[in-house]
């Protein structure tokens, strides 16, 4: 008897030993894209950074939070592309591939985290994001806890959600908390393993499709509504509250705005179902309050305001041609009106035109060009406009012919800086790298919405010209098809209830 007691408890002892030691084991992969549906220029292969293995991890609060709590990471694939066109197919399913075959290679996991935008479109696909999850989760089964961060301005449809167990978006716009959105995805998939939970999703899709520049965070109505997200959170029951703004310029029947409430388990998704409806009430109630936070109006109106202000520098954002949206980048629509008002002291950062760049480079500082600029990329709004300027400034970059190169060019007193490829002047040291400080200018042109946090707290001024482009914040000027044509703005009378 004694002997059987003992062996018994060697058993027990073994086998809770093992438990103890037995990590958690958490997937991780991520195909981050905003695809504008509306550019004709789409995203390829050589738009994307790539992340695989140990690489994934570094300098990532998520990971670190995992480590802390003692966490088995597998890290496989993750890509992001700056926001452009529809994402070429033959690179999505070579992405999709190594990650579905990465998850089969990965033996037994708990949890999987997605790290996505959520506004990703694919050539050929109505819905990639929703087979991509859904692949997922046939490979990983029932058992697995799946939990993404995303951008606010995600759209996720009814059948992505359906095979995800928790979500988390970002509260703020413009962005500033991306590595405590993704570490709160994280954290609550960490939670809910140890736990022992099994969450529940909640959503209401409100019929609403407003740019992000109606949606900013830090102004009414909706910073008083983001300001709840966190105390909805802590309720009883429940762990994570989101807002989706949204992605307005995709042209697919998913675009709208969202609130999403996740709860422990479905025991308490009546109470995750009245938060969610009592936030897209409010936000339905508030719908026309959401407009854009600084003046706006055509090129030469902000223009003329500008040189009106009392403030020694003022921001103007080509609105239309925002690459930070998608939009090519070569439009030269304010410039055209900069130097036909015969403005001074003006800095337009920047354009995109790779063939100007080489004749600059080739001409040399200092030396006269005279040539056009833009619409090389953009054949639906862009055009080709002549200029004449001498060369001011070329980076390193230019001449080693990398993606990075910039010019600065002196076209009639306006400080043009022409880029290789298409990105954002969104902080200040975008304007360093050029050897240009933007304070040092009355009027200064970006290819933006809105400002990015940086140059919001830098700008002493800020305006925003409502210029053509795919990127248009007179969301009606656009030639929408597969949205809801019912939701607001595009019926203004719309008739609706949360409840
Ligand atoms: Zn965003």
């Amino acid at each position: 008897m004694r002997k059987f007691l003992i062996f018994g408890m060697l058993i027990l002892l073994t086998f809770s030993c093992k438990k103890e030691n037995d990590k958690i084991r958490i997937f991780t992969c991520g195909i981050r894209h905003e695809s504008n549906t509306f550019s004709t220029l789409p995203t390829t292969e050589e738009n994307f950074n790539i992340a695989r293995g140990e690489d994934v991890l570094k300098d990532h609060e998520w990971a670190e939070t995992a480590e802390k709590e003692g966490i088995e990471l597998i890290p496989s694939l993750h890509a992001y592309a700056w926001p452009g066109g529809i994402v070429e197919r033959t690179i999505y399913d070579k992405y999709k591939k190594e990650i579905l075959e990465d998850l089969k290679k990965a033996g037994k996991i708990d949890g999987i985290y997605l790290d996505m935008h959520g506004a990703l479109h694919v050539e050929g696909y109505d819905d990639a994001q929703a087979s991509f999850i859904k692949e997922v989760r046939d490979i990983a089964g029932d058992n697995v806890l799946i939990s993404g961060s995303f951008d606010l301005h995600g759209n996720l449809s009814a059948d992505f959600v359906k095979n995800i167990d928790i979500l988390t978006a970002y509260r703020t716009a413009p962005h500033r908390d991306g590595a405590e959105t993704k570490d709160r995805a994280m954290s609550l998939l960490i939670e809910s393993l140890k736990r022992g939970l099994k969450p529940h999703i909640e959503t209401v899709t409100i019929p609403i499709l407003i740019p992000g520049e109606k949606g900013i965070t830090e102004v009414e109505p909706l910073h008083s509504i983001y300001a709840q997200l966190s105390e909805v959170a802590k309720k009883e029951g429940l762990m994570d509250a989101s807002v989706f703004v949204g992605y307005a310029w995709a042209d697919l029947p998913r675009s709208a705005m969202r609130v999403f409430v996740v709860a422990n388990n479905t025991k308490h998704a009546e109470i995750a179902r009245t938060e969610a409806q009592n936030l897209a009430q409010q936000i339905w109630d508030k719908r026309a309050e959401m407009k854009l936070d600084v003046p706006s109006g055509s090129i030469d109106e902000m223009i003329a305001l500008a040189n009106k202000s009392e403030k020694e520098t003022v921001f103007i954002s080509d609105s239309g041609d925002n690459t930070t949206a998608g939009a090519q980048g070569d439009n030269p629509q304010v410039l055209a009106v900069l130097l036909k008002s015969k403005t001074k002291r003006a800095l337009f950062a920047g354009i995109v035109d790779a063939y100007f760049l080489s004749q600059c480079v080739a001409s040399g500082v200092g030396n006269e060009i005279n040539s056009t600029i833009g619409g090389k990329k953009d054949k639906t709004f862009g055009f080709a406009l002549p200029v004449k300027g001498k060369i001011e400034f070329l980076s390193p970059d230019s001449i080693m012919q990398t993606d990075r190169g910039a010019a600065v060019v002196d076209v009639e007193g306006v400080k043009l800086v022409v880029m290789k490829s298409r990105r954002s002047f969104v902080k200040k040291a975008d304007f360093e790298e050029v050897n240009l400080n933007p304070l040092d200018y009355k009027i200064v042109v970006v290819k933006l919405g809105y400002l990015y946090p940086e140059l919001r707290d830098l700008a002493p001024e800020h305006l925003m010209a409502l210029t053509s482009g795919f990127c248009n914040l007179e969301m009606t000027a656009l030639p929408f098809k597969n949205v809801d044509l019912k939701s607001y703005p595009f019926d203004v009378n719309r008739e609706w209830n949360a409840r």
